[in-house]
């Protein structure tokens, strides 16, 4: 997508916006959130609502260091890193490819557990609101292109209506130490816990390549 149509793009859900009285702490997420995926995609800004709303009930605010569990792929990582800064690399981000649209927050914790809370899309609720039903079916018929405006405002106007949240204990992973080791299939470094019968998993269950 070219930079201008991204900025068209993201210009016309700021309209929308200002027009159904959104607040400029949400309006704020929800550009900065834009920009970063690209474009105004439906999942993002069901995302944004759901950061805020899991900020919300655990009490915290985005520039403190927590914890994110994304539970899908599509759209709902995006918004965790730009709003908490929870990302892939700094292990504040992990992505289970589960394909639930949820996401669940939790502080740092030095015992083995930190207590949290999961907020998803709830299939109940949406039931209210035909155009994000559409889109979170991924009904026959449904054209996202042509019923863009009506679900992106019926997105703004349900806001938190079509979430629900549980109170959840999550593990938190141990910093054990890790030595280094050579693959004996590729002859890189790898560390040596991730070795598989002495070969990086690369090599291993994890190739995605030939080389040419
Ligand atoms: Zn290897």
């Amino acid at each position: 997508m070219s930079p201008e149509k991204g900025e068209a793009d993201l210009a016309r859900i700021q309209e929308r916006m200002d027009r159904l009285g959104i607040d400029p702490r949400l309006k704020d997420y929800v550009t900065r959130s834009i920009r970063f995926h690209t474009h105004p995609a439906p999942g993002v800004l069901i995302a944004v609502f759901m950061v805020d709303y899991a900020l919300e009930i655990l009490g915290a605010t985005p520039g403190e260091r927590l914890y994110a569990v994304c539970e899908t792929r599509k759209c709902a990582p995006d918004p965790v890193q730009v709003i908490l800064g929870c990302t892939t690399g700094n292990k504040g981000l992990q992505v289970l490819p589960i394909g639930r649209f949820a996401l669940t927050l939790n502080r740092p914790s030095d015992g083995p557990t930190s207590d949290g809370v999961r907020v998803y899309v709830d299939p109940a609720k949406v039931k209210a609101f035909p155009a994000i039903r559409a889109w979170y079916t991924n009904a026959p018929g449904f054209d996202k292109k042509k019923q863009e405006g009506a679900l992106t405002d019926e997105i703004f106007r349900a806001g938190r209506e079509i979430l629900s949240f549980k109170r959840v204990r999550v593990k938190v992973p141990g910093k054990e130490k890790w030595e280094a080791a050579l693959c004996s299939c590729c002859g890189e470094m790898v560390p040596g816990d991730l070795l598989e019968d002495g070969a990086c998993s690369g090599c291993g269950s994890l190739a995605y390549y030939e080389e040419i």
